[in-house]
Formats: C-alpha cells, structure tokens, sequence
C-alpha cells in the first residue's frame, strides 16, 4: 500500500477504543481494523468523543496512535448527537423515511461540539513536528473541514460521508445547508460510496452556488480553488472473514444451528434495529409469502437478528414496538400446535462465530434496507458463503449501496413492494443450485477485488493527491 509520508490524524465521533474486563483494547469496528497496518507505520492521532468515567488512556497497546478524547456535556450529547445528527441528518440522508426535526437549539450545539473537536485538533497539530494528514469521517462532523483548515492552513484535509447523501431537492430542505456545503469545501478531498451520492453533492453545491464547475472528479470553485470529490465503496477484511467462515467455533455454532433448523429453508436479516433497514416490510412479505403458500407453513424459517442501536430514541422504541408485533402476528398465525415459530426474532447482537454460522445456515440472505449508505452485512454473507462454496441466495434491496457493486447477481428488491417482495423471495428459493452458487462466487470476487484496505488507501491517496489552491 502507498502510505502517506507524514502522520495521520483521524477526526471521528467515537475513538477507536473500548474497555472490558481486562482494561482498554482497540474497538472491533471496520474503520479501525482497516486502519491499523497504517496507523502501525506512520502513527499519529485520533480524536473523538468519549465520556468514559476513568478517562480514557492516550495510547492503548495494539494500536500505534494517540486518543485525545472530547468530552461533551449531557446538553451537548442530546443536541449534538442524538438530536442534530440522528433526529434531523440521519432521517434527512436517507430519503426521510423518517421525517427530519428541524431544531435551531440543536443545529447551534452541532456547531459549538464540531468547534470543541478542531480546538483539540489544533493542540495535535501545533505538536506535531510534521504536519499531518487529517481525515475526517462521517454526518456528524461536516463542519470540520473548514474550521481544520482555518486551524492547520497547510494540512491535506480529506472528509468521508459514510451514509448515503440526498437528492439536492431533499437536501435543500435543511435551513442550514449552505453552512455544511460551506463546511465541507474546505477539504482537499470529499469522499462517497456510490457515484450516485457523489452526484448528489456535486448538484447539491452547483444548485447552491454559481461558478462551480465540476471536471471528472474535481471540482472548480468560484475562488479557483480545487477540490477531489470521489466515490470510494467501503468494504470489509475479506480475508478475516473467509477464515471465520471456517473456524472450529464457528463449525461447532453451524453444527448447533443445522440440528435445529434441520429440514427447513432458512431465510435470515441481520441489522441494527433501524428504521431504515426495511424490517418491518421484509416481515409483511414474509407474513404474505406463509398466507399465499400454506405448503410453506413448517418448512420455513426466518431468523432475524435486530441489534439494539439508538435505543433511548422515541422513534426508534416505536419501531422496535411495531417490529416485535409484527413477528408475534406472525408467529401467532402460523405457528401449528407443538411445531417451531416461523419466525425467530433475536433482539441483540452475536458473537462473530455465531454470525458467521447464521451466514453459512442461510439459504437466503435477506438485506432490503429501504435506503443503507452501503451495507456490510450483503459483502460479509457472500464472502462467508463462497468461503465454504455455499449456495445462499442474497435478496438485495436495490436502495443500498452495494447493489450499486453487485449488479444482476444479487436477487434486487424494491422493499417498498411488499407484496412484490414477496413473490421475489418465493422465486429466488426456486432457483437452481449451481446458478446459486456462481452468483455468490461473483459477488465474492467483486468484494476481493475492492476490499476495505483498498478503500483506505484509495481515500488516503486521493486527500494526498487532492486540493490545488488559486
Ligand atoms: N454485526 C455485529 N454484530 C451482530 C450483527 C452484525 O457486529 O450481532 C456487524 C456486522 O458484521 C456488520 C455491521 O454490524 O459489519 C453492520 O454494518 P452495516 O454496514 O451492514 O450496517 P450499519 O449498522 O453500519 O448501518
């Protein structure tokens, strides 16, 4: 990998670190696996927020950087992250399939938390030796890029939108869009997954501001400054996971698994209980399937996995309401005297042995987000699933990210379509086997080939190469 030749500095809202037991270790997420064999070499910083009682240690073994943690305040937690970002960006992003808040008290604590974040940054930057590569990620801190700049004038600055970002027509709703347009300008470089997103932005500033113009992937502003604006699909460690596909601990949970669901097609969900993930709709067309085709009652299963996420959340009690009265429904219906539910519904989250099994049991992987910035869990099933030269077929919502990637040979939804969702997950059990398994083999190759360290350094690349000034 083409490293970059100074330090890096990650702005994120979360650092990468979690305590357990046994005192701190780095967190399990993507972005830190990915980052680490980077960070091994060319070390540097990483600041996010974290009220940890004990505060948090400035380096953890495992991980060569230092944490500087921000601490906010309960008002700040509740209007800068709960509020502005969860109830107003996330619904926003995602095509308002929630209606956004519109609350002038949050949107000014957004702004005084992303100011808290470059004050840190700036104490790293002034201490550094060399000036350093910031990267800046996700919905949360769109402000960063311009008060980074102000602070470190010489530093590259990149920034990664890791959800889906709007058509300008929604985007334009936002009363502070121009402040994030604004605050977002000022990277070198502006990363999306999907063209599509990319396209959005780039109309979304050209609706906003005259004399822009936009030349293959940069973008020339009114002040003849330059800015990369690129689409980068994020991905997963393909390797970590075709080896999990096969651990002893995951053949011992698969052995478990196959005992119990012995004999039935197993259609399987995996996603954190979010309005966005097309739970409820995957679940009416599952109840549409049983009532439309009796014969299945029995021989059908389906598992759902909904990982608790954002739980103190009205909307997302309501949800998590309406999600465990629908599977009831079901269960009620069509559960025959002394048989197994149709429906088995896990509220929490499992060890990655056994969510490797569960990938490996499915016949059906179902991923029909109504809108999902890209969507891990459809790479991490088919990489599982070619690991052990499986045949599971992948119902893939044509909203998420990673359909973009997986073209025809995912089975494409439109999850809106209950009904006709319905009748897609009947013909996909139907399909032959051997055509199963080289649509899986395909999907699986296409994740190899853009895997998450290619990611990183496409996106570390791209802010080097980024932002020519007048
Ligand atoms: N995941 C997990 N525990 C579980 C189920 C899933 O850690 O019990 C992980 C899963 O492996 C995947 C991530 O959660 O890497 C979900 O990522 P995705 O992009 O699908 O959705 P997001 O939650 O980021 O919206």
């Amino acid at each position: 990998m083409d490293l970059p030749d100074r330090p890096l500095v990650i702005v994120a809202n979360r650092l990468p670190v979690s305590r357990g037991p046994d005192g701190w270790h780095p967190a399990a997420g993507g972005l830190v696996t990915a980052l680490r064999p980077v960070i091994e070499q060319v070390g540097g910083a990483w600041i996010g927020w974290d009220d940890d009682p004990e505060g948090v240690p400035s380096r953890v073994d495992g991980l060569n950087c230092d944490l500087h943690a921000v601490g906010l305040s309960e008002a700040q937690v509740e209007g800068y992250y709960h509020g502005f970002a969860n109830r107003t960006l996330w619904p926003l992003f995602h095509d308002l399939v929630e209606e956004p808040v519109i609350d002038r008290g949050w949107w000014r604590i957004y702004e005084e938390v992303n100011r808290r974040f470059a004050a840190t940054l700036e104490h790293v930057v002034t201490a550094s030796e060399v000036t350093p590569l910031v990267w800046i990620q996700d919905y949360h801190l769109m402000l960063q890029p311009e008060l980074v700049r102000a602070a470190a004038p010489d530093a590259p600055i990149g920034f990664f939108l890791h959800t889906p970002f709007p058509p300008p027509e929604l985007f334009a709703r936002l009363p502070w869009r121009d402040q994030l347009l604004h605050g977002l300008l000022a990277a070198d470089a502006i990363g999306f997954h999907t063209t599509r997103y990319r396209d959005n932005f780039v109309r979304s500033v050209q609706h906003l501001y005259s004399g822009v113009t936009a030349l293959g992937d940069t973008l020339i502003l009114p002040d003849g400054r330059q800015v990369r604006v690129v689409a980068h699909p994020i991905s997963i460690d393909v390797d970590e996971f075709a080896d999990l596909a096969r651990t002893e601990e995951t053949e011992r949970e698969l052995a478990d698994l196959e005992q119990q669901f012995e004999g039935r097609t197993v259609l399987l969900g995996v996603d954190r209980l979010d309005y966005t993930k097309g739970i409820r709709h995957r679940l009416q067309s599952i109840e549409l399937l049983l009532e439309r085709r009796p014969d299945l009652i029995g021989s059908l299963a389906f598992v759902q996995i909904a990982v608790p996420s954002r739980d103190d959340v009205d909307e997302y009690q309501q949800l998590r309401t309406s999600v465990e009265t629908e599977v009831g429904r079901i269960n009620g219906r069509f559960t025959e005297p002394g048989k197994d539910v149709p429906v088995h519904y896990l509220y929490r989250g499992v060890p990655r042995p056994a969510l490797a099994a569960y990938y490996r049991l499915a016949d059906m992987m179902c991923v029909t987000p109504l809108k999902d910035g890209m969507n891990l869990v459809a790479k991490e099933f088919v990489t599982v699933q070619s690991a052990t030269e499986g045949d599971g077929v992948l119902l893939l919502s044509e909203f998420c990210g990673t359909s973009a990637e997986f073209g025809d040979d995912a089975v494409r939804t439109n999850p809106f379509d209950i009904e006709g969702q319905s009748y897609l997950m009947e013909s996909a059990m139907r399909l032959d086997s051997e055509d199963r398994r080289g649509r899986v083999a395909r999907m699986a190759e296409i994740v190899r080939d853009a895997d998450v360290y290619r990611w990183v350094e496409d996106e570390l690349t791209g802010i080097a190469s980024g932002g020519h000034g007048p």
